[in-house]
């Protein structure tokens, strides 16, 4: 499809200026593009029920006659309710509609509709609100699309008629025919018409499976041959291992499973003819940063500049203070950069960079702007890594000259989705724990549990240590989810009160941030109630206790991801999970959690229960977004790095012209341009 990829929107119909800047925002400049807009969801109005059949389904589309039109009635204010008695063979049910007169006018006594919406029983009548309607002749399967603004999916619908109506008589599909085969995938030109008007359920279900393939493809494609560019690089050899001097000045004495990563990161860097290209996995606790630490202590004595990022301000900070703590009797500089260093400061820093003045710099993505420059950048640590775009990570890299990287992957990914994901990124496994700590105990709750636990929390803080509480939302809204700012208010009528209670979000300045998290840090908080910024890396060994409201709401990984942030010390830690949730599904994945304190058991699990869909959908990854992705199984990803294997060692370029199409969408994927 390249050429509709030249042809602007604003071409298609009823598509004007304004318009237009609604479909940019959706992603779609081009009509090309609009074309890869794929539908959130369908309306299947081909099989319609009956009255009795809909009030035993979920939404639906239900055939029925109008017996009677009741006139409209002013409720309050504008509000005005429509009422209609629709019937089939062997029911009635009410409908009603909202100010929805241009609906209400198109009903006609005694004439035969379809009404698609829920039925629900209400105390023996049956009824329908605001239900889309529709005369019997036009029983197709609608798209539903992403909803921008004030687009509705209606008008896209509309657009994308029009555009593929100008797709070309034979489209030239990326995916070649005997792949096509082999996986039993059927054709762009079926694909792209079936995913927006399928002819039947089934035609739709092939075509997703079709883009769900393809986009995997193009992903692992992209991924590998981002990797292999690297390998061909020259590297920053190191002539050194000091290991030795920097356990001197180490507090604590390593782990095997430290001692035995930082060996082979070394190894990396003294042997390979190419740059280290090292994910370095371990489950919260393990001891990654000192890892981190050591490695860039030998890269330094090496004469080569570190770049440390970390996807917090708050994390960035702390790294630096234990950074900082750590090398305070070596003459190694450290500097700390993020989006709230004063410009200043921030000019000063880049001096003593381009200088070589500072050695390690830790930072966020405030690393990677324009005028950070470095004089010897040769080897780049970024923590969580999943965390940053593939992008975000490649612009840092290159202010170096094929620096060494390493990356840090607190979230296990499961390893099945690592190794496909980062491909030939060398793995090393911290699978053991620093001695002398003990498995946080778990426990799942509900609501009416509440007081007990706060007597409990009572005792542990008069015993000294300090408790998280975790709220997902920020602010009251009309959502029934406790927010950080109603529960902190909340707590002060009961046994906690006389504890000081702070608490932490997003939304606050950094600087309010850090000076939270450094009382916190320094035992001055007793109790810190919080959103999930502190999900990530915050290293306080005095917390025992990890409270989490709503814990439905979270993934377990993430939820293991809490739970970490207690158990970091020597005295016993506790993770309390409040839900009143009553589905058994979601009561069985919470449950894994008191079952187990194995990341990695636990994101085998997720992936399990949610696909990993999620780990694309989530965004906890870093790469491109996918659009079709979050609909796929296991399998898919397996099929299609196979193929994407399969290609590669064939045409490791995408030279021969039976991929040019391939390559093109590889290349949009990853926009390889602005990398390189
Ligand atoms: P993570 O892998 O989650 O990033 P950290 O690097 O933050 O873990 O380490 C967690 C805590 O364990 C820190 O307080 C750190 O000082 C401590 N720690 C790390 N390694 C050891 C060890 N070998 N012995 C004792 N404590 C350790
Ligand atoms: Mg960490």
């Amino acid at each position: 499809m390249p050429s509709l990829y030249k042809i602007p929107i604003q071409t298609l119909n009823k598509v004007g200026p304004k318009k237009a800047e609604l479909f940019r925002k959706l992603g779609a400049e081009s009509v090309g593009d609009l074309l890869r807009i794929y539908p959130r969801t369908y309306e299947d109005w081909s099989n319609p029920l009956t009255i009795e059949e809909a009030v035993q389904s979920d939404v639906c589309c239900v055939r029925a006659r109008i017996e009677k039109i009741c006139p409209p009635a002013r409720i309050r204010g504008n509000m005005i309710i429509y009422k209609v008695i629709a019937a089939d063979e062997y029911d009635h049910m009410n409908v009603t509609f909202f100010n929805q007169k241009y609906t209400y006018e198109k009903l006609r006594s005694g004439g035969e509709f379809l009404f698609y919406g829920c039925v629900r029983n209400n105390f023996g009548s049956y009824e329908m609100t605001s239900p889309a309607v529709s005369d019997t002749v036009s029983s197709v399967i609608h798209p539903i699309y992403p909803q921008v603004g004030t687009l509705t999916s209606k008008q896209i619908e509309n657009a994308m008629q029009q555009a593929i109506k100008m797709l070309p008589e034979k489209t030239n599909d990326p995916i070649p025919r005997d792949l096509r085969e082999k996986y039993g995938i059927c054709n762009l030109d079926f694909a792209i018409r079936n995913i927006h008007f399928p002819v039947n359920n089934d035609a739709a279900v092939r075509s997703k499976k079709r883009f769900v393939f393809e986009e995997l493809l193009i992903l692992q494609l992209g991924i590998a041959m981002l990797n292999r560019g690297r390998i061909c690089a020259v590297s920053h050899k190191i002539e050194r291992d000091y290991t030795d001097e920097f356990l001197k000045l180490l507090s604590f004495v390593p782990t095997n499973a430290q001692l035995r990563s930082i060996r082979e990161c070394i190894d990396d860097m003294l042997k390979l003819e190419h740059p280290m290209n090292r994910l370095i996995q371990g489950d919260v606790g393990s001891g990654k940063t000192a890892v981190a630490a050591a490695v860039c202590y030998t890269a330094v004595k090496n004469g080569l500049q570190c770049a440390f990022m970390a996807p917090t301000e708050i994390l960035a900070q702390q790294h630096y203070e234990s950074l900082t703590q750590l090398f305070k009797a070596s003459d190694v500089h450290i500097a700390l950069l993020t989006g709230s260093t004063t410009a200043a400061e921030k000019r000063r820093i880049n001096d003593l960079l381009i200088t070589g003045s500072i050695d390690i710099i830790i930072g966020t993505h405030a690393l990677i702007s324009d005028d950070v420059s470095f004089n010897r950048l040769g080897l780049v640590v970024t923590d969580e890594q999943h965390r940053f775009g593939v992008r975000q990570r490649s612009m840092l890299i290159s202010k170096g000259d094929s620096p060494h990287i390493m990356v840090m992957s607190a979230t296990p990914i499961p390893r099945t989705l690592a190794l496909m994901i980062f491909g030939d990124l060398d793995l090393s496994v911290l699978d053991e724990l620093p001695p002398g700590r003990q498995k946080t105990d778990t426990y799942l709750v509900d609501g009416s549990k509440r007081h007990r636990i706060y007597g409990f929390i009572k005792k542990h803080i008069e015993n000294g240590n300090q408790c998280y509480i975790v709220c997902p939302l920020v602010e009251k809204g009309d959502s029934p989810l406790v927010s950080a700012e109603e529960y902190a208010e909340s707590l002060k009528k009961t046994v906690l009160s006389g504890f000081r209670t702070e608490i932490l979000h997003g939304k606050m300045k950094s600087r309010e941030k850090d000076r939270i998290m450094n009382e916190f840090a320094s035992g001055n908080i007793d109790i810190l109630v919080s959103t999930t910024v502190i999900e990530v890396g915050i290293n306080v060994p005095n917390a025992t206790i990890m409270l989490i409201e709503n814990a439905e709401r979270f993934g377990l990984s993430q939820l293991h991801q809490l739970r970490g942030r207690v158990g970091r010390g020597k005295d016993k830690a506790y993770c309390i999970l409040i839900s009143d949730i009553q589905k058994e599904s979601s009561l069985e994945r919470l449950q894994v959690m008191c079952k187990t304190n194995d990341g990695f058991k636990i994101a085998d699990e997720d992936l399990r229960l949610r696909g990993p869909g999620d780990f694309f959908g989530t965004r906890q990854h870093g790469l491109p977004e996918l659009k079709t992705a979050r609909l796929t199984d296991m399998m898919s990803l397996e099929a299609a790095g196979k193929a994407a294997a399969e290609i590669l060692s064939s045409d490791p370029e995408l030279e021969d012209k039976r991929h040019r199409a391939l390559k093109f969408e590889v290349q949009r994927l990853f926009s390889f341009e602005t990398i390189n």
